[in-house]
């Protein structure tokens, strides 16, 4: 019987199964294989009802999807936001197989959220939704099955709350469910910039590849949140000058290079970490987009979806570093192709974030924590490697990074499901 596809609606699942589709033809993938890897093993729905601080009740869907488990329990995020719905969270899900399989963690991918506006909610109500939601979670997650971290809208405190009330239904305690927890809730020293340590160290490995050195590159980072802000300084920090940076307020440049050390202290003042006042450093002015300004590289890490169609011609980098997830959208894709630019896609170059989150699991279930020192030298070994792996491969088989870091990540799982066979 031939291979029916699946087909979809939303956006993000539809472009994530046509890169899938594409990479299983090239690696001439069994149609077994290939159906078994398009779908979810697990799509969990739960209703979560809330007792809101005036004593009425409001009750808010949430989801979690495990999306593949060859080669472990599954890994992702939960995002609390007004768009969340579940085949947002499949397509999550899925991506998060690559990026776990690519990175050569013991992972497969998991993705959860809560279709919630949180900033519509006081603390004690965030408080309800997030217990009630773990609490409605609690059969499909633990430290070797599903192990949720946080994602747009979740932090640390939400974590603790899932952490705390699962512990309890359970009667001992359960660290190694959750990860990106605080500190002193074992939590991992070095998470923090995690992510951002290795999309810089992604860029520095492509500038020695390439036979340039990354001392007095011109960077343009847009976003200068947890992951844009350690970009920058890890960057700056190995000689780059980064002549821009942007966030919601606005995009500053400054051609002798941007103070990064002043962009930390006024987002460090700012209640919403917001570099307005960053206009008034010397040399400093306000330009009207990031991507078309003149520099080496650009590294998007706002949001998905900013290099489009309409604005890809614009790009004057010649090397682009995602940091965000989905930043460039597949007809962009194709325009940087044609302009020569070389592209190190979202899954590789972010990964430092979810291997960041492999360590906190491995502490956790071992109760024994590194130093941050200990924590930074085994993620630049890993990222440095995998930087590596997916560019031989690009070389050798003549293909885009983008190409070459799904097929890589692909064929892992794929040889894991074939080798375990059907009954999962
Ligand atoms: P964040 O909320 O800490 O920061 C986002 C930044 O982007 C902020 O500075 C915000 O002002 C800015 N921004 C938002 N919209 C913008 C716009 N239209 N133009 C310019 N700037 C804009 O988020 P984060 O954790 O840094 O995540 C950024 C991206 O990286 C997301 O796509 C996320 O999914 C991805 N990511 C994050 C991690 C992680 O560990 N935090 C890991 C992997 C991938």
């Amino acid at each position: 019987m031939a291979l029916v596809k699946r087909k979809s609606d939303n956006v993000l699942l539809r472009t994530a199964l046509e890169n899938f589709y594409g990479a299983a033809e090239e690696l001439k993938l069994p149609d077994g294989i290939t159906d078994m890897l398009a779908h979810s093993e697990r799509k969990t729905c739960v209703s979560i009802p809330v007792e809101m601080d005036d004593g009425t009740i409001k009750v808010f869907e949430g989801y979690r999807v495990a999306h593949n488990s060859a080669v472990g329990p599954s890994k992702g995020g939960v995002r609390f936001h007004q768009d969340v719905c579940l085949d947002e969270c499949e397509a999550l899900a899925f991506m998060m197989t690559w990026k776990c399989s690519l990175a050569g963690i013991p992972y497969g991918g998991g993705k959860g959220g809560v279709c919630v506006d949180p900033t519509q909610l006081s603390k004690k109500e965030l408080e309800r939704l997030s217990r009630t939601y773990a609490a409605r979670i609690e059969p499909v997650v633990g430290a070797w099955t599903d192990v949720p971290a946080p994602d747009m809208n979740t932090n640390g405190q939400i974590m603790t709350w899932f952490m705390d009330t699962i512990s309890r239904m359970r009667g001992r305690l359960e660290p190694a469910i959750f990860t990106g927890k605080p500190i002193p809730l074992w939590g991992s020293k070095g998470r923090n910039a995690a992510t951002g340590l290795g999309v810089a160290t992604c860029a520095i490995e492509l500038m020695k590849v390439l036979g340039k050195d990354v001392k007095g590159m011109k960077c343009a980072i847009q976003g200068f949140g947890n992951v844009g802000s350690f970009t920058a300084k890890t960057l700056a920090d190995a000689g780059a000058k980064i002549v821009a940076v942007s966030d919601i307020t606005g995009t500053y440049y400054c051609a002798d290079g941007i103070n990064v050390a002043k962009c930390f202290e006024l987002t460090g003042a700012s209640p919403k970490r917001l570099l307005s006042g960053l206009e008034k450093e010397p040399g400093v002015t306000m330009i009207h987009d990031i991507q078309s300004c003149e520099c080496d590289i650009f590294l998007p890490c706002a949001m998905e979806g900013s290099i489009t169609a309409e604005n890809a011609a614009s790009v004057k980098a010649k090397y682009i570093v995602e940091g965000a997830n989905g930043p460039t959208t597949p007809e962009a894709d194709k325009i940087l192709d044609e302009k020569g630019i070389l592209v190190v896609p979202d899954f590789l170059a972010n990964s430092g974030g979810v291997v960041g989150s492999y360590f906190e699991w491995c502490q956790d279930l071992g109760g024994f924590f590194w130093t941050e020192a200990e924590y930074n030298e085994r993620l630049l070994h890993i990222m440095k490697e995998n930087f590596h792996r997916v560019w031989d491969f690009s070389k050798e088989h003549n293909v885009k990074m983008r190409r070459a870091a799904f097929l890589a990540a692909i064929k892992r799982v794929a040889d894991a499901a074939e080798m375990r066979g059907v009954y999962l």
